[in-house]
């Protein structure tokens, strides 16, 4: 058991240490008043320590800060930099299409597109490609697509479940098992319960209870959950994901926008499914603005057969820079030459080596943690078991616990990712690295427990 006060007291402690580390953050922070809430975009506000670090230069795995710090970013952009920070196959690519070649928004395709569209059937089986430069936006167009052919309202998600700033995504179950919007849930344009449909991940049987209404166009999920903690699969539970939506002829989306770090054809590739559409965004564009969405060939048929749906001009599918000369050269290179397949055992390699180091400080000092590894991806989580479900994993979550954890290891030269204790590895990240971060976690849990392990 965790004691609160001195929970509370080192928190104090290490955020004084942060204020006194961090002037030149701090100034920067004050002066932004002509940003909204001080920062670029809302969200930089969660910040553990009470404002965030300011940036100053980024290479492979290491991030500098205005104060001159130097840190190892297991963060990584929240996966968007899962390439580590840009690295120099991306570099050259940008550097070429927009100096040497120049031109990033001619309204004209290049042929890097067709290259990043067979790479990515090679890798997701999904076999006809169209772009985005977020996941959010490749899911609403997905969206779109999907109730356009089947005709039906509704899209089904797993409770707890982030996709992006979709709306038809902010459904949660409540603790009556009664579908309502998530909590906090800004301006929704209608009531979520008349789009979406909403299954707690890991249970087929409620699953079915929903896809039985027959208006259900689309089940949208994560193979594994990334965004609540990891939630993996349990045996059967994916293969009879894919069985209940052809049985209720509803189309399954694989967002592999985190579960990319199964591997190099994310969890769909790693673990042999069959989804109808798969999207993705963030680390593909090693750094650039990149999205993906893929249908397969009877998918796409579909939406070709179907009449008067305006793809080419104002029908809702599409923007501007979707698919410019730039982001595409950044996939390219980024697939090509950075996130291939021995990238990823490599990565994955340390992400087993940083789960291990986890645990072990977790048996020591006998937590009821537990941690989870997909691929290149680390989480824990304050609950043991690990959680089954989404509303398991929610009901584990600890602010407090959370932002000592993650001002302690700032205020020592590591990275985790905010809203998440995880940690994510690139094809940069040492074993050194790693071993960095297993002695400041092991210090940090020493000291919460004062005891020695
Ligand atoms: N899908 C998943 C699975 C995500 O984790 C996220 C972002 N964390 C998104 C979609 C949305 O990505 P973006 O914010 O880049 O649109």
């Amino acid at each position: 058991m965790i004691d609160r006060d001195r929970l509370g007291a080192l928190l104090r402690r290490e955020r004084a240490t942060f204020a006194e580390r961090n002037p030149r953050s701090a100034a920067e922070y004050e002066r932004a008043g002509h940003l909204f809430g001080r920062v670029p975009m809302t969200w930089m506000n969660k910040k553990a320590a009470g404002f965030p670090l300011y940036l100053a230069t980024a290479r492979g795995a290491t991030v500098t800060d205005v104060d001159g710090h130097e840190y190892i970013d297991f963060c990584l952009g929240d996966t968007a930099a899962m390439a580590g920070h840009s690295p120099e196959p991306v570099v050259a690519a940008v550097r070429e299409r927009f100096d040497t070649l120049g031109g990033a928004c001619a309204m004209l395709p290049t042929a890097d597109a067709a290259w990043v569209g067979d790479e990515l059937t090679r890798r997701f089986g999904v076999s006809r490609w169209s772009f985005a430069l977020t996941a959010t936006d490749a899911n609403r167009w997905a969206i779109r697509l999907l109730r356009a052919v089947t005709g039906r309202p509704k899209i089904l998600f797993n409770s707890y479940c982030y996709h992006g700033s979709v709306d038809e995504s902010l459904i949660v179950l409540d603790s009556q098992g009664r579908s309502v919007s998530r909590d906090g849930n800004v301006g929704a344009p209608v009531d979520v319960t008349e789009t979406s449909r909403v299954a707690e991940y890991n249970d087929l049987a409620g699953l079915e209870r929903e896809l039985a209404h027959g208006d259900v166009a689309a089940v949208i999920m994560e193979p594994a959950l990334t965004n609540i903690g990891i939630v993996l699969p349990e045996p059967g539970y994916l293969e009879g994901v894919r069985e209940l939506t052809r049985t209720y002829g509803t189309y399954l989306v694989n967002d592999e926008t985190h579960t990319f770090s199964a591997g190099p054809g994310g969890a769909t590739g790693a673990w042999g499914l069959q989804p109808d559409v798969v999207t993705i965004g963030k680390a593909i564009g090693g750094g650039i603005p990149s999205a993906a969405y893929g249908l397969s060939e009877e998918f796409a048929q579909r939406v070709e057969n179907t009449k008067n749906l305006d793809l080419i001009d104002m029908g809702g599918v599409g923007g501007t820079l979707a698919g410019n000369a730039l982001s595409i050269a950044a996939t390219r290179a980024t697939l090509e030459h950075v996130l291939t397949k021995p990238s990823f055992d490599r990565m994955s390699e340390m992400s087993a080596q940083f789960a291990n180091d986890v645990q072990r400080v977790i048996d020591a000092y006998d937590l009821p943690w537990s941690v989870t590894q997909l691929g290149a991806r680390v989480e824990y989580r304050f609950a043991k078991p690990a959680p089954r479900t989404g509303t398991e994993s929610h009901a584990a979550s600890d602010a407090d616990l959370e932002d000592f954890l993650h001002v302690y290891l700032a205020n020592r030269g590591i990275l985790l990712t905010p809203f998440h204790n995880m940690a994510l590895m690139s094809p940069a990240t040492t074993e050194e690295q790693v071993e960095r971060h297993h002695k400041a976690f092991e210090g940090a849990i020493e000291e919460l427990s004062a005891r020695r392990g």
